[in-house]
């Protein structure tokens, strides 16, 4: 008999790399699942091996003062890490791009969310120098996040071309809440298509070992920098 997730897994198995976890719920509540999950994912990958391996990833608030609202303890267990804003939108444009800047340079992170906060038709996003957080993400190999919701597609296409010249990496999250929210994921390919994005430079488009590769490049550069150690507990953010 097959678990809900293998047979989930065989519906999306083509397409997808990485099973993220819900972020609304505190930490200390969704520890248990975390762990279930992982096991599981565990499990799967020793048992189809070759044919598909799934990656751990979590989603993680930048806070305040650009640090990451989980401990670094908590984030090794992941293989990548999503770290996106959430909140304080209206702070001083200089004061937000520094914010993000040291987010893109945390050791842990490996895909910058949504990069502007924008929804559209619902709200603005928050302003920042787009361009010195490309450039940062280039150089600290911190993929920029496409993402796929249709009422986010941030980053915007139309920096996308800069994006690709300054170095960037490119990765289309459908961010999905359900797997049928999954399919939202061609959203981003078309966005990322108008933006002239190749496929070598989408993140999940890349096979098995660039992919893994490019993981394993982004843990030694942070390895080389300072990690930032939070103790506090991890806090978490109503605003998505
Ligand atoms: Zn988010």
């Amino acid at each position: 008999m097959k678990t809900p997730a293998e047979g989930q897994f065989e519906l999306h198995r083509p397409n997808f790399l990485s099973l993220a976890l819900p972020k609304e719920t505190a930490l200390a509540r969704i520890w248990d699942e975390i762990h279930e999950q992982h096991a599981e994912a565990d499990r799967l990958n020793a048992k189809y091996g070759v044919r598909f391996h799934i990656f751990k990833g979590i989603e993680s608030d930048i806070l305040a003062d650009g640090s990451l609202d989980y401990p670094d303890d908590v984030m090794n267990q992941f293989d990548f890490v999503v770290a996106s804003v959430h909140s304080r939108f209206r702070i001083d444009p200089r004061e937000q791009t520094e914010r993000i800047l040291r987010a893109v340079a945390h050791p842990r992170t490996t895909i910058l969310g949504h990069m502007t906060g924008r929804q559209l038709l619902r709200r603005p996003g928050y302003e920042i120098d787009i361009q010195k957080v490309l450039k940062a993400c280039a150089k600290h190999g911190v993929a920029v996040e496409i993402n796929a919701n249709p009422w986010r597609l941030d980053l915007d296409w139309h920096w996308h071309g800069r994006a690709l010249e300054l170095g960037c990496m490119m990765s289309i999250n459908p961010v999905a809440h359900s797997t049928a929210e999954i399919a939202l994921t061609h959203w981003g390919v078309e966005m990322a298509r108008k933006g002239g994005v190749p496929k070598e430079r989408v993140l999940n488009c890349l096979e098995l070992p660039a992919f893994t590769d490019f993981l394993n490049r982004r843990r030694r550069r942070g390895m080389r920098s300072k990690p930032r150690t939070r103790q506090t507990p991890a806090r978490r953010s109503r605003e998505r």
